[in-house]
């Protein structure tokens, strides 16, 4: 049994009520580096039982507790702590997200970096705001004023593409209005959110306020999002585990935040590769989109839309640069993309090119497990980054999600035919154009259904833009001000400073 720096055993991954402890069942899960199969941590395989008892304590903390009345400067200024805390163990961090996820400890640190400032910019939002608006009610003798207060308990549900970052997007704005919370982490990657929450502590949180449950979705996540003392369900993940979820929370009508998958265009019109430079930085920024932390992004550009014009040159160009992707474990010195997260994983994006390749695609590079080498131990999960040419909405590919290293190459010739096949997915997460003219520019991005457009970039998102998505990429958005007015009810307070009878009976 491994011992925890702060004397945690390895497997006391469940926290309720301020207290370390192991899964009430006894059982334990084993944490897989991705890079080589190999397990490297233990985790505590909580279950309903845990669920429970961390819902009960974050309801206790709630009701009884003084965190949803404690002023905003200090609730503001312990996240400001977390993020100095934060800041404290980036590279600690960074490298176990590396280890935990697969991505490169550059792509772990950059995490953090994002995960910092989140946390100031919830901090900042919510002393910069007033204590209410006050409403003009026609009288002088009444005083109306419209106030917002916590929702109350949140449990909230994280995937584990990007463990660190997603449990923060919710946890931030869920304390900052004064929330009590049980996160439950992906049960492959929950180290980071472990250490989350022994930083929240460190910051002086008072217990019961943070609470985490280890353990599956099927069990801990589903018991979670019907458990009736849970005021609000925010998840993110999958299409099929969000539908889920958001029926297992219908009955007790809570408030539900969906953040689901994607199928993201990236649209390339020929005037944008005119100059050398400018094709130059699409191809680069197409690689980007489609290829970092191996596709496993839920707004990765993994649908090239490519001008008919330009295609042969702009893939070409594409599928060689892919080609040299260093691929290799995350610690690696140099290593550009890590491995898939899991077998399970790999042999999806597996099926997909193998469908893809049956339904008349065209392979321009990868479709393969790469050659084992130094950095690229055997047993890891490694794919090659792969470049379909020739494909068409008939795909399963380029319909649904495939969360690993695919690109699609679809063409168009008209704006219209590029607009209309950039918007023709179930999802609608983010999407980008590139082209030289700045008219078409903004023409395009208004009629994108997405919930984010980058015009002549793609990937950078700022903490004080909202992010979600239309269609079947979710409900609800994070970040930004209608990421905090998620975690909070609305309340009208109408005074009347004079009251006198109403007379309405009177005979
Ligand atoms: P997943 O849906 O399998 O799991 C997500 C979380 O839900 C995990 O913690 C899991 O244990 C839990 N879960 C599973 N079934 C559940 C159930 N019935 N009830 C409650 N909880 C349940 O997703 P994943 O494979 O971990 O992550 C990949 C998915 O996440 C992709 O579809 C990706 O697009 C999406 N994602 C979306 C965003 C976004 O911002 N929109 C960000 C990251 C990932």
């Amino acid at each position: 049994m491994a011992s925890d720096t702060d004397g945690r055993q390895a497997e006391q991954t469940v926290h309720a009520g301020g207290r370390w402890s192991a899964a009430a069942s006894g059982a334990t899960r084993d944490i897989i580096d991705p890079a080589d199969a190999r397990p490297f941590a233990v985790v505590a395989e909580g279950d309903e039982r845990d669920a429970d008892a961390a819902v009960e304590a974050a309801r206790r903390a709630f009701d009884e507790g003084t965190w949803p009345g404690t002023p905003v400067a200090e609730r503001a200024a312990l996240l400001r702590r977390v993020a100095d805390l934060l800041v404290r163990d980036r590279e600690e961090l960074g490298l176990l997200e590396s280890r935990d996820a697969g991505k490169t400890v550059e792509e772990g640190r950059v995490d953090v970096d994002c995960v910092a400032d989140a946390f100031r910019y919830f901090a900042d939002l919510v002393v910069g705001e007033g204590a209410g608006r006050v409403v003009d009610a026609g009288s002088d003798t009444v005083h109306s004023v419209v106030v917002h207060e916590p929702v109350g308990v949140c449990a909230l549900i994280t995937p584990w593409n990007y463990p660190l970052l997603q449990a923060s997007w919710k946890i931030a704005p869920a304390l900052a209005a004064g929330n009590t919370f049980i996160v439950k982490p992906s049960e492959i990657t929950p180290l980071t959110t472990v250490a989350l929450v022994e930083l929240l502590a460190e910051a002086g949180l008072p217990d019961g306020v943070a609470n985490l449950v280890t353990g599956p979705g099927h069990s801990v996540g589903a018991r979670l999002a019907a458990h009736p003392a849970v005021d609000l369900v925010s998840f993110t993940g999958g299409l099929v585990s969000g539908t889920k979820v958001a029926e297992a929370a219908a009955p007790g009508v809570k408030k539900v935040a969906l953040e689901l998958g994607g199928k993201n265009p990236n649209v390339v019109f020929a005037d944008a590769c005119a100059t050398e430079e400018g094709f130059d930085t699409a191809v680069d920024q197409a690689l980007n989109a489609a290829f970092i932390h191996s596709g496993q992004v839920c707004s990765a550009g993994s649908r090239l839309i490519v001008e008919e014009s330009v295609r042969e040159r702009f893939v070409a160009e594409l599928a060689r640069r892919a080609a040299l992707i260093r691929l290799g474990r995350g610690t690696e010195d140099g290593v550009k993309c890590g491995p898939l997260v899991s077998e399970r994983q790999r042999e999806r994006t597996e099926e997909y090119v193998a469908s893809a390749l049956a339904e008349g695609a065209v392979l321009r590079t990868g479709g393969r497990r790469p050659e084992p080498s130094e950095a690229r131990p055997a047993t890891g999960y490694f794919y090659e980054p792969t470049v379909l040419d020739r494909c068409h909405r008939g795909m399963r590919v380029v319909r649904e999600e495939v969360f690993g290293p695919v690109l699609t190459v679809e063409t168009f010739r008209t704006e219209d035919e590029a607009v209309a096949l950039a918007n023709d997915t179930e999802y609608g997460l983010a999407g980008a154009v590139w082209t030289a003219d700045a008219g078409r520019a903004r023409r395009v991005a208004g009629r994108l259904r997405h919930g984010t457009v980058w015009i002549n970039d793609f990937h950078p998102y700022l903490p004080q833009a909202e992010w979600g998505g239309f269609g079947k990429s979710g409900v609800g958005r994070e970040l930004g001000p209608a990421g905090l007015a998620e975690y909070r009810e609305t309340k009208h307070i109408y005074q009347n400073l004079a009251p006198r009878p109403v007379r309405w009976f009177a005979g």
